[in-house]
Parts: structure tokens; C-alpha cells; sequence
């Protein structure tokens, strides 16, 4: 009888020194997880380095991701300013991009100002991972918006297979005949990329940028002859990603938005629109 009690004793007492290592176990790495560190207690009690694991929380915070759609000369680059100040994220133009190669005739410039000068659209394997190393940069890791990318379904295709989560797509929709009369009276400050319109928006002192006081520019694919190809080229390889985007959006478990808005107008009666949009969450 003795020896059966301690028998009993002696298993209690060994379950309960396991179940204590298991609890220490645990709390160590529940520590770990709510603070949300690089390390993880194994099962050799060895610290082990794994991949840094974002909280709950920051997983789910939503990061504004924006794309602006539309014809050359819609406003992408007008509302994109605004934008960009209003949601403090940088605006990332892929023309703007390229336009600076041009001028400093880097090897892509080189490469890329026979074909933009034609108003075609550069291969998808030079914008593809131009736009990737942009956004892989620091001031990105808060949202951005996209300017003029992305322009084929494969250009699309390849933004969402980065797994950056886009939140909301607008189109701005202008008749081509607009277009057309718009941007004979386009002028660029080249450096900032910030438009303006002799009569829609004019600078305050006719010829010069408002902020530097540098001169403008008429950007040389902005003739006629180039708007009617850009627009050509629109509507054959860019408009396919408004039904891509529009069913995109329809999809229960994806967060995008997809709206259209009409870019005629007073600037800022566009850009109240568009922010209202922009302020609007699809709940998923
Ligand atoms: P933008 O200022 O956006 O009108 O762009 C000026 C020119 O740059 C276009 O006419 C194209 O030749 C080229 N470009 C800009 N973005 C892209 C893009 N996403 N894909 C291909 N070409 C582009």
C-alpha cells in the first residue's frame, strides 16, 4: 500500500515539472509574438532567427495604394498632386520617370525617347521593373499613388503579383476631341513634372513654373499628331484595364474600389470628387 502511495506521489510530482516547463515554454514565445521581435524560442530553448512577422494590427492597417486611369491629358497629373499632398504620399508618374532619363540621357533615357517621342508605349519589361524598384523604395512603405502605370492587362498583372494591395482605382474620363484641344495648350515645368493650361490653368506669370519660377515647356509627344496616336494606343492597349479593375472590385474579398469620374470641369470641383472617393473604404 505504502509503496503504491509513493508511487502515485512520485508520478504526480514529475507531471506537474513537465506541465511547468510547458507553460514557461509558452509564455516565452507568446512574449515574443506580442512584441512582435525577430526571435523565436525553439524547441531546444535555442533563440533562432525566422523572417520578421508583422502584428495583427499592422497587417491589417490599411495602406493607401492608389491608381489613376485615363486617356493622355484626362488630369491624372493635376489630380495626382492634390492628391499626393492631401494623403501625404509620393506620386509616382512612370512619364515623369522616363521624361528625366530622357533629359539626362541615362542608358534607359537612350533607350526609351525614340518611343515615347512616337507616343507608344515602352516595352512592359522596362516599366514593369522600373516601377517595381521605385516602389520597393523607403518613402513608399506608406502608400503611393500611380500615375500613368498601370497601361497593359501584363503591366496589371505583374502590380498584382507584388501583393501590394490596391485600394482604389479611378478613371477619369474625357472625351477625345477635349484631349485633343487640351493639350495643344499643355505646358510642363520639366523638373517637377507639374502642368499647367494656358487657358484651364494657367500659371500666375505666363511661361514660368508658380513654385521655382523656372520655365515651362511644351513636351515634345504633346503635337497633334503624337496626341492622336497616344490616343490610339489609349484605347487599344489601356482601356482593357478599366473591365479588368471593374471586376477586380467586384470580388467580395477584394478591397478595391473602382470609380469613374468625368475630368471636365473645374479642377478643384474634380479633385473634391476624387477625394471623397479616395476617403471611402470597401469594407472586406
Ligand atoms: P505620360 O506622361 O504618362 O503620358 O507618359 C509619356 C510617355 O511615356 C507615354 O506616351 C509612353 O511612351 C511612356 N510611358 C509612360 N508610362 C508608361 C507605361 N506605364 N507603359 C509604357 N509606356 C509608358
Amino acid at each position: 500500500m505504502t509503496k503504491f502511495f509513493k508511487l502515485t506521489l512520485i508520478s504526480c510530482l514529475s507531471l506537474l515539472m513537465l506541465n511547468g516547463c510547458f507553460w514557461t515554454k509558452e509564455a516565452t514565445k507568446t512574449r515574443h509574438d506580442s512584441h512582435s521581435t525577430q526571435t523565436e524560442t525553439d524547441s531546444s530553448d535555442k533563440e533562432v532567427t525566422v523572417s520578421a512577422r508583422q502584428p495583427q494590427n499592422q497587417e491589417q492597417k490599411k495602406i493607401p495604394v492608389f491608381i489613376l486611369l485615363g486617356p493622355p491629358g484626362c488630369g491624372k497629373g493635376t489630380q495626382a498632386q492634390i492628391i499626393t499632398t492631401e494623403h501625404n504620399i509620393p506620386q509616382i508618374s512612370t512619364g515623369n520617370i522616363l521624361r528625366a532619363a530622357i533629359k539626362r540621357e541615362t542608358p534607359l533615357g537612350l533607350k526609351v525617347k525614340s518611343i515615347t517621342d512616337r507616343g507608344l508605349l515602352v516595352p512592359d519589361d522596362i516599366i514593369i521593373n522600373l516601377v517595381k524598384e521605385r516602389i520597393a523604395q523607403s518613402d513608399c512603405k506608406n502608400g503611393f499613388l500611380l500615375d500613368g502605370f498601370p497601361r497593359t492587362i501584363a503591366q496589371a498583372k505583374a502590380l498584382s503579383n507584388t501583393n501590394i494591395p490596391v485600394n482604389h482605382v479611378i478613371e477619369i474620363a474625357v472625351p477625345d476631341e477635349t484631349i485633343i484641344e487640351r493639350i495643344s495648350g499643355r505646358c510642363i515645368h520639366p523638373a517637377s513634372g507639374r502642368t499647367y493650361h494656358i487657358c484651364n490653368n494657367p500659371p500666375k506669370r505666363a511661361g514660368t513654373d508658380d513654385i521655382t519660377g523656372e520655365p515651362l515647356i511644351h513636351r515634345e509627344d504633346d503635337q497633334q499628331e503624337t496626341v492622336k496616336q497616344r490616343l490610339a494606343v489609349y484605347h487599344e492597349q489601356t482601356q482593357p484595364l478599366l473591365s479588368y479593375y471593374q471586376q477586380m472590385s467586384q470580388q467580395a474579398d477584394n478591397r478595391l474600389c473602382f470609380n469613374t469620374i468625368s475630368g471636365v470641369g473645374p479642377i478643384e470641383e474634380i479633385a473634391e470628387t476624387v477625394l471623397k472617393i479616395l476617403s471611402q473604404e470597401k469594407n472586406v
